[in-house]
């Protein structure tokens, strides 16, 4: 057999691993970032390609910029990810997760994404660390409206109470929404399994949720195309692959456990 060969089979192999492992989960999380996004066309904000290659994120997406000028934040910025999250769709990854949860097993996704696509996937209990896009909310009177619905025939949009609209979203130099810290924390303490998809986790906090799930005891399953600084360390194995295909591989191999 070839090196192909031997390559393949190893990835079989733990596709059938993952598979067992999620068969014998009761309680799993997923642990999400841009990673499982890519394959929807949204850009990553770091890194090569990412958004803060063209923009300097202190200029556009600090709140100190957005509170001294918010039209010129919603025209670098806001408009534009308004159109990329309107028209996203999810992915076959979105739906794998979407499908574990319909199976019973998977019960939180904690994302560092801001594309409300696990929602649109059909995931109930999704924590998201940096807020989303994919809604706006009143600055005074704090209602949300989805991005979808906003109109931008005048920039900055208004509320209906005349106040400016602003993403539902993390700016820097703001905090990690504190319920989704404890909700978090909640739910890795429970956790059996978690799967991480599409992250490095470099970034905290969401850097610190894999190894609280080790402490507790848990399997961690990575899913990500390259190494990561948990792989070998903190997760039991890496699935090297996109999301969308390795959870198909993964969800089919299930099925076949379970006939
Ligand atoms: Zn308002």
């Amino acid at each position: 057999m070839g090196v192909w060969g031997r390559e393949h089979s190893a990835m079989d192999e733990l596709i059938k691993k993952a598979a067992a492992d999620l068969a014998a989960a009761r309680k799993v999380v997923a642990l999400t970032g841009a990673g499982i996004s890519i394959e929807s066309g949204i850009p990553p904000f770091r890194g090569k390609g990412g958004l803060w290659e063209r923009f300097d994120p202190m200029e556009v997406a600090h709140i100190d910029a957005l509170m001294r000028d918010p039209v010129r934040v919603w025209n670098i910025l806001v408009k534009e990810m308004k159109e990329i999250v309107d028209t996203a769709r999810p992915n076959d990854g979105h739906k794998g997760l979407a499908k574990l949860e319909q199976m019973g097993k998977l019960k939180t996704i904690i994302t560092q994404n801001i594309d409300g696509l696990h929602q649109a996937a059909g995931n109930t209990d999704v924590i998201e660390f940096h807020g989303s896009f994919a809604r706006q909310r009143c600055m005074d009177c704090h209602k949300k409206y989805e991005t979808l619905n906003v109109d931008l025939s005048e920039i900055p949009p208004r509320c209906g109470c005349g106040g400016i609209l602003r993403p539902d979203a993390v700016f820097f130099g703001e905090m990690i929404p504190p319920e989704a810290m404890w909700r978090s924390r909640q739910a890795v303490s429970e956790c059996d399994l978690m799967l991480v998809v599409g992250t490095s986790a470099v970034v905290q906090p969401a850097a610190l949720m894999p190894v609280f799930a080790k402490e507790t005891g848990a399997r961690v399953v990575e899913i990500n195309p390259e190494r990561t600084p948990l792989t070998g360390e903190i997760s039991d194995y890496l699935i090297r692959g996109k999301a969308g295909e390795v959870m198909n591989r993964i969800l089919t191999e299930m099925d076949f456990v379970g006939e």
